[in-house]
């Protein structure tokens, strides 16, 4: 059965934080669906109690997205409006970011995180960086969102490029999940950030496509994006029921991320004889 694997990138300054975490509370739990959360240390810090209420309601699991959002590479993104380039921080820089974004989820939320979304995502993820990886190995990160664009640092990612282990790299370990076709913020912004039903239409479409073709679904969204315009995230709640309806399933990240491990280890032993 493929897989609808929700992801929300929270990372705000202000108060769309805290009315994003009740909204979703709400709907995981009213709909029984598990997601996960990656959270920015800074916007932690400032939505402790209700990051804690989230945890609590047993719907939604914690990781991080850097302590304050640095780039682990440089983004050279070419689209329409020409190439623009996103630089990233200093290696030391982003060891700090990392092991600071691992520090504030066991300190605050007593959280052992495991999972890490790469700010802005980059062609071929960390596949050539095998400093990086080191680094995340180094934190206890598993599972990783950094392939969330295509050759053009830009969108969409195809659903062809399903989550793999960087095990050629020498991190067997370490499971990438590309982000697949828009983040909900970029598409949003060319709809028409009030044109919820458009946007709803444009991720059915991928739902189908994966659903049809038996490939996992890696949904990006944010806090600050996924609530304007539908501060309750009714436009979530209709994806979930849309996804089950189409014969997938709505679950987290750790849970896939052991079901590919114990899928990649029988492979082995296979291999092994
Ligand atoms: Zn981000």
């Amino acid at each position: 059965m493929p897989k609808f694997l929700i992801g929300y990138d929270v990372e705000s300054q202000d108060d769309s934080t805290e009315i994003f975490l009740k909204a979703a509370s709400e709907v995981h739990k009213n709909l029984e669906a598990k997601a996960s959360i990656f959270v920015v240390g800074k916007t932690l810090e400032k939505n402790v109690a209700t990051s804690q209420e989230t945890l609590n309601a047993g719907y939604l699991e914690f990781h991080q997205h850097t302590y304050s959002h640095v780039l682990l590479k440089t983004v050279i993104q070419e689209n329409e409006e020409g190439i623009t380039i996103f630089p990233s921080g200093t290696f030391e820089e982003v060891c700090e970011e990392i092991s600071k974004g691992q520090r504030v989820l066991r300190d605050l939320l007593g959280v052992e995180g495991i999972g890490f979304t790469a700010p802005y995502n980059y062609y071929r993820g960390l596949s050539d960086r095998l400093d990086l990886l080191e680094v995340l190995r180094g934190n206890g990160i598993k599972f990783v969102r950094s392939a969330g664009r295509n050759e053009r640092d830009w969108q969409p990612v195809p659903f062809e490029w399903q989550p793999y282990f960087y095990e050629p790299q020498g991190f067997p370990e370490i499971l990438e999940c590309p982000l697949h076709g828009w983040q909900d913020c970029i598409a949003r912004e060319k709809l028409g950030w009030n044109n919820i039903e458009e946007y709803i239409k444009w991720v059915k479409k991928d739902i189908d496509y994966a659903s049809a073709n038996q490939l996992d679904f890696v949904y990006c969204s944010h806090d600050w994006s996924s609530i304007r315009h539908d501060p309750k995230l009714d436009h979530i709640a209709e994806l979930i029921i849309y996804a089950r309806e189409k014969g997938m399933d709505v679950t987290n990240y750790s849970t896939y991320y052991e079901k590919k491990l114990a899928e990649q280890q029988d492979k082995q032993k296979l291999r092994n004889g």
